[in-house]
This record gives structure tokens, sequence and C-alpha cells, in this order.
């Protein structure tokens, strides 16, 4: 995966002050590799690393971050941009009914979504209504009638015995009946075939004149990969639409498909379905989508934190120290007291990767703990706090009694500093967190 490709040079750039030309080709041939391994199709794939290589050269080096870190953080950028950027809104027409058609080949989720769609628009707040204009299959009527049951929204469909119908008629149809039956939203499924051919085209461009959506959604199996691509330029070419709709997504943790018919056909993705149910569907978000695909949710919001709340002079000195193993007492209070401004402190452990086995023990420090060990290190001379080692025994009963707390919280204290400068040094070596974060935990 991209992470994984990306964790194996981000760590070569540890500790470099500056991302130098080579350094930034490397990471470039990696990321290139993984998302060819994605499915990206190649076009979208040369612009992506482009953009990056482009970014990275111009990048001021960052006051907050590591190398690495940066990185990180350009590839995220141009990820959640190529994705779209911002999450985009349906359209919902001025004068009602708004009308949504699908579209898509045979098999892309077409039917299933208009279940998820009217499930999710009712809870909105709207009364939709389902039409069946998938004449092509036997069953495809029933199918929708079902999918409309379950989601307890009507369903508009041809009388039945009246031999095949017309789906274009049933679409006009349809419509009368929304203003009839005061449903604001009309969700029209159409038919598909395996593959793209021209009479699939022209019904679908028929039914689109004779409704006249408001949008219109293609609706792409994300499974494909890069063959999404040449699927939404025919639907592009013969219907035309307004959106995106990426369906089994559970299927996929690629997302190759996401982002090529974004940057190919220029619509945005809005809606994104992750499995059979109902409720799996959900609003496509841009920048959710591009951490999955960068597989570092995580250590990107860490960084969002550290770039907020990051102390830039302390964490030098401190970054310093981490490498030599000379982290004091003193760095350690500094660094808890960085850790609060940034929230809750249980949250942030958790964030580390890396530190689910220590997940346990570190939940167990909540911000009255913290309190209490701030404490104990104002306790202590600065003496003791460059030099840990100082602190003997008779040390600690004073300490603990100029700072009101039992001799054993003492002892923790101090083990648990002697724990986490061998912990930031293990980190620090594993992600190159020599400038920044490294601290943060
Ligand atoms: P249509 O031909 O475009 O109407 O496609 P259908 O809605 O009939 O879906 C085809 C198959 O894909 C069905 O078996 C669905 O249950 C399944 N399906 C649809 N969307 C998803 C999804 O998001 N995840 C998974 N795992 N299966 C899906
Ligand atoms: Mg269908």
């Amino acid at each position: 995966t991209l992470s994984d490709r990306l964790t194996s040079v981000l760590q070569n750039l540890r500790g470099k002050g500056k991302l130098s030309d080579a350094d930034i080709d490397a990471t470039a041939r990696e990321i290139r590799i993984a998302l060819l391994e994605a499915d990206v199709a190649l076009p979208v794939v040369r612009e992506f690393i482009s953009h990056i290589k482009e970014r990275a050269k111009g990048e001021e080096v960052s006051q907050a971050l590591n190398p690495a870190q940066q990185v990180i953080k350009i590839v995220n950028e141009e990820l959640v941009a190529i994705l779209g950027g911002e999450t985009r809104r349906l359209n919902l027409a001025k004068n009602p009914p708004t009308v949504i058609m699908l579209a898509g080949l045979q098999g892309s989720g077409k039917t299933t979504l208009a279940g998820k769609l009217a499930t999710w628009l009712k809870k909105q707040g709207h009364a939709p209504l389902l039409v069946a204009c998938d004449l092509q299959r036997p069953n495809a009527v029933t199918q929708l009638q079902v999918v409309g049951e379950r989601a307890g929204v009507a369903t508009f469909a041809p009388e039945p015995g009246n031999g095949v119908g017309d789906p274009v008629d049933v679409a006009k149809r349809s419509i009368e009946e929304a203003k009839h039956a005061q449903h604001d939203v009309v969700v029209v499924d159409t038919a598909g075939r395996l593959g793209v051919d021209e009479e699939l085209m022209r019904q679908a461009a028929d039914i689109r004149d004779a409704v006249e959506p408001d949008e219109t959604l293609f609706v792409v199996d994300a499974m494909i990969g890069q063959d999404a691509v040449t699927t939404a330029e025919a639907f592009r070419d013969g219907v035309g639409f307004t959106g995106v709709v990426l369906t089994k997504l559970d299927g996929d943790a690629r997302g190759g498909a996401a982002l090529s018919v974004r940057q190919v056909t220029g619509e945005p993705i809005l809606f994104a379905s992750n499995g059979e149910k109902l409720e799996d569907f959900d609003v496509f978000h841009p920048d959710r989508m591009a951490s999955r695909i960068l597989g570092m949710g995580d250590m990107l919001t860490l960084i969002e934190q550290a770039e907020q709340a990051f102390d830039q002079e302390k964490a030098e000195q401190a970054a310093a120290k981490l490498g030599t193993g000379d982290l004091t007492l003193e760095d350690f209070l500094e660094q808890m007291l960085a850790v609060r401004k940034m929230g809750p402190i249980g949250n942030l452990l958790g964030m580390l990767p890396g530190a689910g086995q220590m997940k346990d023990q570190l939940s167990q420090v909540d911000d009255k703990q913290l309190d209490r060990l701030q404490a104990i290190i104002r306790g202590m001379t600065p003496d003791e706090r460059a030099n840990p080692k100082l602190i003997n025994a008779s040390r600690r009963q004073r300490i603990a009694r100029g700072s009101g707390v039992a001799v054993r919280e003492v002892n923790d204290l101090v083990n648990r500093f002697y724990d986490a400068r061998k912990m930031m040094q293990q980190m620090a070596g594993r992600f190159g967190f020599g400038g920044g974060s490294a601290t943060k935990k």
C-alpha cells in the first residue's frame, strides 16, 4: 500500500533538515508505484506525481514538522485536491420535485443505491419517490420495489401485465405522480448493460431528456479499478452526468477508481457505498478518502495537531536531545504541558503509530494525574530535573513531602520517565520524528 511504501522511504528522510531533490525523487518513485498498484490510471498518476514534486521542491522548510511529516502532508493535500477538495452537496431543485437519475453499468449498484439514497433523503426530511425505469431485466422492477419497501418509501413502476413497458414513458409519468403525491425528490433507477453499448446510452439519454434531472449520478463499482475511466468517459459522452457515486468501496481499499474518475471526468464524487445494507452509505468526503488511501490517518491527525500546538523552539531542543538520550525531566514536563495544549491526552496517545502495546498503560494518564506529575517535577531541584540519576531514596522522600504525594508516586514518575525516554528514542528511530513530534507522547 501507499503507506507501506512511504514508510520505507520516509525513514531515510529522518534527521535531514531539508528535502533534497534526491529525497523528493525517491519519494515520488514510491508513490508512483503504489498508485499504479492501486490501479490508478496512468495519466492520473503522472499528473499527480508532477504536482507532488513541484510542491515539495518549492516548499518552505516547515518549522513544526520534520521532512518525513512534511512529505506526508503534501501527499495528503494533493490527494484531497485530486479527489475534489471539498465535499460537494446534492443539488436540489428550486421547484420540487428534484430529479435524480442513476446511470451506470449493470451490477454497478444502481438499484441498491436507490434504496440507500432514499433512506438518506428521508433522514434529511425529504419524501422521495423511487422510479423503476429498468424494464430490461425481468426482476429489476421487483428488486426496486423490495428495496423501496425496506427503505420505507414509495416506488413508482409500470403496471404489471402491460407487456414490457416504455422506460421513457414511466419516467415522465413518475414526475406527474411525484407532484400529485407531494414527493419532493424523485430517484430514477435505470437499466444497465454489462458493457457500454449504444442502445443503453440512447435509452439513458432519452430518459434524461424526458425528466431533465437536476443531478445525473454516474454509479461506478470501485472494484473495477482503472476500467472505471473508460466507462466514465463513455457515460460522460453518451449521457452526461453531474456527479459520481462510488460503490463497493468495502471491496476496494486502494481507491484507484476514486482517484481516476474524479480526475479524468472533472465531475465530483458525491456519495460512497460500502456494503449491501441500506445503511452502508455516506456522503463522500475527499479528506477521509485521501487519508484512507494514504493509510496514515492517525499520523495526519498528529501532524495537524503538531502544527497547531507546537512550540517550535522547545521542539528543536527536545528533538536534539532525543537522539542522544539526554532528555531531562524538565523536557518531560514541558512536553506534557505541550501535549495538554493539544487536547485530551488519552486521544492523542492512541494515535501514535506503534503505541498500540503501550496504549493501556498510557491511557491511564489522565489530566488529573498530569497535574500530580507536574507537581512532583516542580518539587525537584533543577539539578535533579536535569539529571534524574541523582534522585536517590532520600531525595525521593523530600520531593514527595514537598509536592504532597506518596513516595510511590515519585518512584512511578521516575520509572515512567525512563520508559518514555526509551520509547521516544525507539520512535524517533522508526518514524523519523527527529524534527518534531517525538515529543507528542
Ligand atoms: P445495478 O444492476 O446497477 O442495479 O446493481 P444492483 O444494485 O442490483 O447491485 C448489484 C450487486 O452488487 C448486488 O448484489 C448488490 O447487493 C451489490 N452491491 C451494491 N452496492 C454494493 C456495495 O456498496 N458493496 C457491496 N459489497 N455490494 C454492493
Ligand atoms: Mg438495477
